[in-house]
């Protein structure tokens, strides 16, 4: 934590108003404030920019004749269907209407709570869409944890490729796979070549699986030729979500010499419908994970002290997995891990940076997944793949004692989040949930 980013809207002391933002544990108290796009369910063609807070959501734009300023624009950019608009005008404008919101929003403030009672919604009477129009999907592999179990599986001796303590090692996604949690997910067909197969098949995945992420939103664009600084990084990012790379592990392993990942990856990747902003998440950075003794420090332009200092963030994330048999008994979902994005080997910033470092821009809107988030413990294991060995050592569901290598058609996986720090309110993440439909009957559908 670093006391300049801290701001009146962290004092752990605010209460709102609204009354259910207040009792603990609660998503959405008054010192997150996440974005969303929202509509009144049934009125789809009216959806908008809204604020979480407490079991409620905002709207926005609702809120700009209260506005002046740099705050009031930012309130008029939330009346569109995505927050692209809000994005594009930069931090600054973020954090001016944050600061307005929070007093809108405050115990304190009584003058307006009529015009603003108006503006909110029950999240119980909302459908949740996808909150930004994606640009550009670049997927990091930012855990070194991850990247350790994941190269075991194929190189018991040397897990980690030469590149990976020098390179923030990523692929070029999909934009176009991005869908909103919730939204529907089918088990994609593709090539498939078993060790013992001479020849490769066409046919539904066998081996579903999905990825434990967090998704970084870029607010203000950069520009094409002007590689960003670890230290400016963060102005360009507007807010992180919870993000679930769901991967086709035999079309992957097929498919991804030389190139890497391709169809294995580009079916689907779900998304959740809140945003927490940067500035939200001030509170629960902290110190990069300590690199190990003799590991190269990063070259020149990837370092910055500062963001050693303070560039890691604490994320702590749950992955449940509920069977179909499961909701028909209306049994609980099971907790399969729960990992730390602190634990991640390169920062949100060197990403940017490494992203940049050639010249070419991000834009309003780009997506960078962080990559699997693994912990170094058997219980911080963020896909299938890593907790099943590739498969070989089965899972069992407790309350059904039904087994798993990978999913199962009729799978529920749900990411859940909470960001903690002492002497601060704590933070939740909404949840990014899936749920895994059968293949078409024929490759065409
Ligand atoms: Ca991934």
């Amino acid at each position: 934590m670093n006391p300049s980013l801290i701001n009146a809207t962290h004092d752990p002391a605010l209460r709102s108003w609204v009354a259910s933002a207040n009792l603990p544990g609660a998503d959405f108290p008054i010192q997150n404030l996440p974005f969303a796009v929202f509509s009144v369910r049934g009125c789809a063609a009216a959806a908008r920019c809204g604020v979480g807070i407490g079991d409620q959501i905002l709207d926005v734009a609702a809120c700009a004749p209260l506005l002046s300023g740099l705050a009031a624009e930012a309130a008029l950019a939330c009346a569109a269907a995505t927050l692209n608009a809000l994005m594009a005008l930069g931090n600054a404008a973020a954090s001016a209407l944050r600061a307005e919101l929070s007093r809108l929003l405050s115990a304190g403030q009584t003058a307006q709570r009529e015009l603003l009672a108006q503006a909110l919604h029950p999240l119980a009477g909302v459908d949740l869409h996808l909150p930004v129009k994606v640009g550009g999907y670049t997927d990091f592999f930012a855990s070194v944890h991850h990247a350790t179990n994941a190269g075991r599986l194929f190189r018991p001796d040397a897990p980690l490729l030469p590149n990976y303590k020098y390179v923030p090692v990523a692929y070029s996604g999909r934009a176009n796979s991005v869908r909103v949690g919730g939204a529907p997910l089918q088990r994609p067909w593709g090539q498939l070549k078993a060790a013992d197969q001479a020849a490769p098949e066409f046919a539904p995945a066998r081996r579903l699986d999905y990825e434990v992420e967090l998704g970084i939103y870029i607010g203000a664009a950069s520009q094409t030729g002007r590689p960003l600084a670890v230290a400016d990084a963060w102005d360009h990012v507007f807010g992180v979500s919870l993000l679930n790379d769901w991967s086709a592990r035999d079309i992957q392993a097929w498919e991804y010499q030389p190139l890497g990942p391709f169809l294995a990856k580009s079916f689907a990747t779900s998304v959740a419908p809140w945003v927490i902003t940067a500035e939200a998440l001030a509170p629960f950075r902290q110190a990069m994970a300590a690199r190990d003794a003799g590991d190269p420090a990063p070259l020149p332009h990837l370092f910055d002290a500062a963001d050693q200092a303070l560039g890691g963030l604490s994320v702590d994330i749950e992955a449940q997995l509920r069977s179909a048999r499961m909701r028909a008994q209306d049994l609980p979902a099971q907790r399969l891990s729960r990992s730390n994005a602190a634990t991640l080997y390169w920062s949100f910033a060197q990403m940017l940076a490494h992203h940049t470092s050639n010249g070419s821009a991000l834009d309003t809107g780009d997506l960078l997944g962080s990559g699997t988030i693994s912990g170094a413990t058997a219980d911080a294991l963020g896909s299938l793949l890593e907790l099943t060995r590739g498969g070989a050592e089965p899972l069992t569901l407790a309350a059904t004692q039904e087994q798993r290598t990978f999913l199962h058609d009729g799978d529920e996986v749900s990411l859940r989040a909470r960001s903690e720090r002492a002497g601060f309110v704590g933070i939740g993440w909404g949840h990014c949930t899936g749920t895994l439909g059968a293949a078409t009957a024929t490759p065409l559908g």
